[in-house]
């Protein structure tokens, strides 16, 4: 630490990303990108002409990429404001819209804990039931803006839209920010509730189920009066937030709905497979709903696993925290990736 740093980020301490190794070729599902590329009509959107524009800014008002989103969801451009990836949705709404702090659960995406800390808010903890999953009512207490993942991460179980409803109706002073990186796997999704609730925020990403995760694509669909304080803190940070190719690319994407259901189909098939079979061995698996499992070897700690499996050229993520370091999550792959993740743990579970 240099002594320039302010002394209020002394205690920063930064989100830890997935690794993403450069020294051999790994069965890459740590970081739960998709295992499938763009959309071809992502690959001809960004084509030489496009890249031959990039000596001009990108558009402030990211004008067809919002309008591409809100025809998908049947809302209006003035609800939806995209971001450099959905990390920087989730920057935005910590720095500006927790006037009385967040709350968010124990177990759940790491970044909220980080933002939290960088915006010098007072946070409350609230944990996740024994099983992993989140009970609506302990939400019912805190007046903090909260932040839940739905499904939830890295356990993948879902809360339903009923069950939000409840959240958000028992308090309409307090904001509510449904983080839905995951929720074209299988989950049900808040974004049309925002006509009827003031005071919810759905944020959406395009690196995982769109196969984006390396062009930094995310978005926030809200009341327009959210929205526009979102953009207030945007053009005060960077207009220029979203690249030109990155924008291109989006709105290419989110169009192609055929390839999206294709790709969102594979998924679910190797997961609900994959989630079988692993039971099958002996492994406790949540009933995830992401594009990740959430597992338990029988007789083998998380970490071994984890060890043994990169021995052998699979790469998984180990947490090793609180409550579940005894747990791998296992980002889903292709059929054939998941075909052996299997036979490596037959052997890890053989000590062969
Ligand atoms: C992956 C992830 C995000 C962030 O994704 P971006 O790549 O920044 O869009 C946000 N929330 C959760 C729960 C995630 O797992």
């Amino acid at each position: 630490m240099s002594k320039f740093l302010a002394s209020k980020f002394d205690v920063l301490e930064a989100y830890t990303p997935g690794e993403q190794p450069q020294d051999k070729k790994y069965i890459k599902l740590n970081t739960n990108e998709s295992p499938f590329p763009p959309s071809p009509a992502v690959i001809s959107a960004v084509n030489s002409a496009e890249v031959g524009d990039l000596r001009l800014y990108s558009d402030p008002v990211c004008r067809e990429t919002r309008t591409a989103i809100a025809e998908v969801f049947g809302v209006g451009m003035e609800n939806v404001i995209v971001t450099n990836g959905s990390d920087e949705a989730l920057n935005f709404l910590f720095m500006a819209m927790c006037p009385k702090g967040a709350a968010f659960a124990d177990i759940t995406y790491g970044f909220y804990k980080v933002f939290g800390q960088l915006h010098g808010l007072d946070c409350e903890v609230i944990p996740l039931r024994e099983d992993f999953s989140i009970d609506p009512r302990d939400y019912s207490g805190t007046d903090k803006t909260v932040f839940i993942a739905n499904p939830n991460a890295p356990t993948g179980l879902v809360l339903t839209v009923e069950q939000i409803k409840g959240i958000l109706s028992e308090n309409p002073d307090r904001l509510v920010v449904i983080d839905e990186a995951y929720v074209d796997f299988g989950g049900e999704s808040v974004v049309p509730l925002v006509k009827k609730y003031k005071n919810l925020v759905a944020v959406g990403t395009f690196s995982k189920s769109r196969s984006l995760a390396g062009a930094r694509l995310g978005f926030a669909v809200a009341d327009a009066e959210i929205i526009a304080d979102l953009e207030t803190i945007r053009y005060s940070t960077n207009p220029y937030n979203v690249n030109r190719l990155t924008l291109l690319a989006g709105a290419a994407a989110i169009r192609d709905t055929a390839y999206f259901d294709k790709c969102r189909s594979a998924i679910i098939e190797a997961r609900e497979y994959t989630k079988a079979e692993l039971r099958k061995r002996g492994f406790t698996v949540t009933d995830s709903k992401a594009n990740f499992l959430f597992a338990k070897a029988n007789g083998i700690s998380g970490k071994d696993y984890y060890l043994g499996l990169k021995e052998r050229g699979v790469l998984v993520r180990y947490f090793g925290s609180p409550r579940i370091s005894d747990y791998v999550r296992i980002t889903v792959g292709t059929m054939e990736d998941m075909m052996t993740l299997l036979s490596e743990t037959d052997k890890i579970l053989q000590g062969v």
